[in-house]
């Protein structure tokens, strides 16, 4: 059976390995070949909670399906939990589960059944299946028997990590899954996949949402136009756009900035509040609050922003596909 060798050999340190991978779609017609991904190297350490940000037509889906088997490369290397996706494609492709996108479901099974067949194409004996315990953890236990097509929007997407689930994967990649669905359920199913992520499942995550991605991921990496342009722990990503602002609201009003403050060249808004744009690495705030000090300025107010993965997105991207939840 396939499922054995995965559970019981030695756990490799990279869930997922990539090694120049490389897609050329062909053209059609006059219609040139597009390069969705450009020779990109990755490797996604064993238990990660892995976030793959990138704008839209990064290559992010085309990665995704080569590792579910749904697109074929063109050249490079991809090993899933150590098994190639050339030499062992049956055994890397049950090392896998994977949430699609869109919400296509037979309408006419209900939740249990479409386990139940999702765990027979996998060929997980009846003893092993874990279809209610499944469908508990995912809040569907009494929808068990409803037609899908009585499912909300959110309670399909939940049936989606479900079916992605049944056959146990050590790798578990959700692409874009909380597109549509609410802020409840959306907290509902980061509580179920985070678990799995703390019980040794490694993630995959691709979103929109980069506030997910920054609560959520421990790494990321960023690709655009099918180029890897950044893979780093999610807080020295976040360090190294360097950059702070905070913003002092004074108890009177300043006519200019005082001398002491010139040297950090604040910008004095309204009278009363100065905007300091500092660097981390050079600048202090205790600096500037001596500064203020210096310039018998008193501090009515006082607060400070970090550069976030928007910025760092945008930075990297380019800065010309601004990605926002409206973009859905
Ligand atoms: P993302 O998931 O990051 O939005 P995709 O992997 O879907 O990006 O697409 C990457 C690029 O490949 C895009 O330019 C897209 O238009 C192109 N592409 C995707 N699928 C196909 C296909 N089947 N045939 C031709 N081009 C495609």
């Amino acid at each position: 059976m396939d499922q054995s060798p995965i559970h019981n050999g030695a756990a490799p340190t990279a869930a997922v390995d990539l090694r120049r991978l490389t897609k050329v779609y062909a053209g059609r017609g006059r219609v040139e070949g597009k390069k969705a991904l450009d020779a990109v190297t990755l490797a996604i350490p064993r238990g990660a909670f892995f976030g793959l940000l990138g704008p839209n037509g990064a290559g992010k889906s085309t990665l995704i399906n080569i590792l579910a088997g749904l697109v074929i490369k063109t050249s490079g290397e991809a090993r899933v939990w150590d098994y190639s996706i050339d030499s062992h494609q049956r055994l890397a492709r049950s090392a896998i589960g994977v949430v699609p996108q869109e919400l296509n479901l037979d309408p006419f099974f209900t939740p249990r059944e479409l386990l139940e067949v999702q765990a027979g194409l996998y060929g997980v004996p009846k003893a092993e299946r874990r279809t209610d315990e499944i469908l508990e953890a995912v809040g569907l236990a009494d929808k068990a028997h409803a037609y899908a097509r009585t499912l909300s929007g959110g309670m399909r997407r939940r049936l989606l990590v479900a079916k992605a689930m049944v056959h146990n994967p050590p790798v578990l990649v959700l692409d874009e899954p909380t597109a549509g669905v609410d802020i409840q359920l959306r907290q509902q199913l980061w509580s179920y996949v985070q678990d799995l992520n703390r019980r040794g499942t490694t993630v995959l995550l691709t979103t929109h949402y980069l506030e997910e991605a920054e609560a959520l991921c421990d790494r990321i990496a960023i690709i655009d136009q099918g180029r890897l342009v950044a893979d780093d722990e999610t807080q020295a990503l976040l360090r190294r756009l360097d950059s702070k602002v905070l913003t002092v609201v004074a108890d009177r009003d300043l006519d200019a900035v005082p001398p002491a403050l010139a040297a950090f060249d604040p910008e004095l808004k309204a009278k009363r509040r100065l905007i300091f744009r500092m660097k981390p690495s050079q600048t202090s705030v205790g600096a500037i609050l001596a500064g203020l000090q210096a310039a018998e300025v008193t501090v009515a107010d006082l607060t400070t922003e970090d550069a976030d993965l928007e910025d760092i997105f945008l930075k990297l991207t380019g800065g010309d596909h601004a990605v926002t939840p409206a973009d859905q």
